[in-house]
């Protein structure tokens, strides 16, 4: 629970990220959580890292913000992504 008693977890009671969540991931996350880039919040989307498709939970601490430019990466076939130790996310294209 959130410190006003919004919900920040909803697991699989939504598929899509709340505001609520979308203003706390922007606490947490200073800009796009690809390796390298600094797009501002504000541009970002909330992203699944485990897909939800494939039993992703709509949780804080597994929703990435990345940029639209990212975001499209991270859904596009052609990439992989992992996320690194330090949090931050890296794009490689598949071989
Ligand atoms: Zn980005």
């Amino acid at each position: 629970m959130g410190g006003d008693g919004q919900v920040l977890d909803a697991g699989r009671d939504s598929r899509f990220f709340q505001p609520i969540q979308r203003k706390a991931m922007r606490l947490q996350q200073k800009c796009c959580q690809a390796e390298g880039c600094d797009m501002p919040p504000e541009w970002c989307d909330a992203h699944h890292l485990d897909p939800w498709a494939a039993g992703g939970k709509t949780n804080l601490k597994d929703g990435a913000l990345l940029c639209p430019h990212h975001h499209r990466l991270a859904h596009n076939a052609a990439f992989i992504h992992e996320r690194l130790p330090d949090g931050t996310i890296r794009f490689t294209r598949r071989p």
